[in-house]
């Protein structure tokens, strides 16, 4: 099973959509792994958004991204980082498919909702960057035997 990150940003707390994009993902199928809520600092965002340092946005997504606390959250399933992905639509909120988080939730290309680990590298790499290992849960959740086939376990 993968897991992967997904950021709940500072629009999405100031518009009271958490707990209805959440619903999306649980769903789906989902499970939820790690949930932690905390203001990203700069030390964090430059990390987190260290590819976009050179892009003449990068100083306002930071100050959106410090604008109010976020909600993070580790998710955990079948392929779960291509298909939180695609769940979440692409960059743009104006450009993503209806159906989509961003397609049905956002009209920006700043004020996107979420994030989510673009790849498996990425998924690690920013999952240890916000959760220590004891903030991570293993658990069986009663749903499972409906949610995958015996050879998809
Ligand atoms: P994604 O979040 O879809 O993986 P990127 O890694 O390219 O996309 O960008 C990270 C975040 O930076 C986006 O989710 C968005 O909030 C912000 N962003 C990207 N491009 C722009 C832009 N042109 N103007 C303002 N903000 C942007």
């Amino acid at each position: 099973m993968e897991r992967t990150l997904v950021i709940f940003k500072p629009d999405a707390l100031n518009r009271a959509l958490v707990g209805e994009i959440l619903h999306v993902f649980e769903r789906k199928g989902l499970k939820v792994v790690g949930m932690k809520m905390m203001f990203l600092n700069d030390n964090l965002l430059d990390e987190h958004y260290s590819h976009l340092k050179n892009k003449p946005f990068f100083p306002r997504i930071k100050k959106f991204m410090k604008s109010a606390p976020s909600i993070l959250c580790v998710l955990e399933g079948n392929n779960a980082v291509t298909v939180v992905r695609a769940i979440c639509g692409v960059t743009r909120g104006y450009e993503a498919a209806p159906g989509t988080i961003r397609g049905d939730y956002s009209l920006s290309g700043q004020c996107n909702v979420v994030h989510a680990s673009d790849s498996l590298v990425s998924a690690d790499i920013e999952i240890a960057r916000f959760f220590k290992d004891h903030e991570l849960f293993d658990y069986e959740k009663i749903d499972f035997n409906f949610i995958y086939a015996e050879d998809e376990k």
